[in-house]
């Protein structure tokens, strides 16, 4: 197997300056980091010179994989010309015409740095909007690091005095007032939604909601539990939050869209920054007043020294100007192909695995049945050792397969690619046979 002689010393010396050695909770290590010299195309080379064909593509914001040449080429040329200004400028102009005509649910939009910052904005927005407090989220849905937004990603836990649920908070030490302020309900759960919002209606500035919960476990999400979403949403004068900060990437027009919901805000990053740092909160124009207009000044100040830095707006505009109808629908069979390919070897060999997921995104669960809710998708301890083992393999094999996120397919990925990950499953499964761990 190959050897990662400079990644064990690079993070000792991490160690040195960084808590637990690196920059982000959500590096994955087993038991070291890959460290990573250089990205090009569909691959990576790690620090030790070991090729690894990429299905992180940095949590699926590079959808055209490393060094996509319109991207390099746009940046190039903007360097010479300024990477911030205080002023505003047209290239932030350009990538927002080119988001508004795609996405039916943005009429306006604003740039913010990272999709943490888009979706606190949105909640910002939402609450200055409706003149309410609280939010409505799902269990298990990431969506960044607002503490309002981190409430109940971990889902919840039952208060001992009232019985009631409560979300789990970010961090020991959060405001006890957060819990109050956030609902969470769960995922796909269609009679939980108006039964558990109706007592608090009048709190409720926004159901905050990602169409497929990547790390709740890439969850589908039922037709009727939408409809009900919008529909509950609708009857208490309650905002919309649609969080694509990821899914954006499952089509020309977006995830809900794809799936049918209408937000009245929308959020996005990763993708729509061609690599580089961003986010954006968009929606109707009336809600997104809030931020100011013509005629008023606004009721929610919103700034950031590098939102709109003209780096991120070009390499946004050259990636999502590549991301065609005719791209979208290349990744889409792709993805199709691969998540077949996928679920005929789990057939074939009658393994205890399951694949979701939707358009370049994909995730294999270690049980039969793919989950539909946070709390199917929920792993053991030893459902966990067998996602560590299969990465693993993965890499022994020369293919970077996040264990904890949601993996995706990029644009210079081919057949071979796909081939290749598909050949790899079938190899782990041979050698792994399903006594192992049944
Ligand atoms: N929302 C969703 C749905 C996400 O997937 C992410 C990032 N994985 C975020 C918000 C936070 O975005 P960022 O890491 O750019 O702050």
């Amino acid at each position: 197997s190959a050897i990662r002689a400079r990644s064990a010393h690079l993070f000792r010396r991490g160690k040195g300056v960084f808590p637990a050695g690196v920059t982000r909770s959500t590096i994955e290590r087993d038991p070291i980091p890959i460290y990573v010299a250089k990205g090009e195309g569909a691959y990576v080379w790690d620090a030790d010179g070991n090729r690894l064909l990429d299905l992180n593509n940095n949590f699926t914001t590079l959808i055209h994989g490393h060094g996509f040449a319109p991207v390099m080429e746009a940046v190039e040329k903007v360097l010479k010309m300024g990477t911030c200004f205080a002023n505003p400028t047209e290239y932030e102009i350009a990538l927002g015409e080119l988001l508004v005509s795609r996405l039916p649910a943005m009429e306006q939009v604003r740039f913010v740095n990272s999709g943490t910052e888009a979706v606190m904005f949105a909640i910002k927005a939402a609450r200055a909007f409706t003149r309410r407090s609280a939010i409505v989220r799902f269990a298990g849905s990431y969506h960044g690091a607002y503490d309002w937004a981190e409430a109940g990603q971990g889902g919840v836990i039952v208060d001992d005095a009232s019985g009631r649920n409560l979300p789990k908070l970010g961090y020991p030490g959060a405001p006890q007032s957060i819990a109050d302020n956030v609902l969470v309900l769960n995922f796909n759960d269609v009679a939980g939604i108006e039964h558990s919002i109706a007592p608090r209606a009048n709190d409720v500035a926004a159901i905050l909601i990602d169409p497929m919960p990547s790390r709740a476990g890439l969850l589908h999400p039922a037709p009727d539990f939408i409809a009900t979403v919008s529909a509950v949403a609708r009857k208490y004068g309650i905002l919309v939050i649609a969080d694509e900060v990821l899914n954006l990437r499952q089509g020309f027009a977006g995830a809900s869209a794809r799936y049918g919901l209408e937000p009245d805000l929308i959020t996005v990053g990763k993708i729509i920054g061609g690599g580089f740092p961003v986010g954006a909160i968009g929606g109707r124009t009336d809600v997104m007043a809030v931020f100011g207009s013509d005629d008023e000044a606004p009721l929610l100040s919103q700034g950031g020294t590098f939102s709109a830095n003209t780096v991120s707006m070009v390499a946004g505009k050259a990636a999502m100007e590549a991301m065609t109808l005719e791209a979208f629908d290349r990744l889409e069979r792709l993805g199709d192909g691969l998540r077949k390919g996928l679920a005929d070897v789990v057939l074939k060999r009658s393994a205890p695995f399951s694949v979701s997921g939707a358009a370049s995104l994909f995730r294999i669960h270690p049980r039969r049945i793919a989950p539909t809710s946070f709390h199917m998708a929920t792993m053991t301890s030893e459902e966990n050792d067998v996602m560590r083992a299969l990465s693993r393999h993965f890499l022994a094999c020369g293919i970077l397969l996040p264990f904890g996120a949601a993996a995706c397919l990029s644009t210079p990925m081919s057949d071979a690619d796909v081939e290749s990950i598909v050949a790899a499953f079938d190899d782990f499964l041979e050698k792994n046979s399903r006594t192992d761990w049944e």
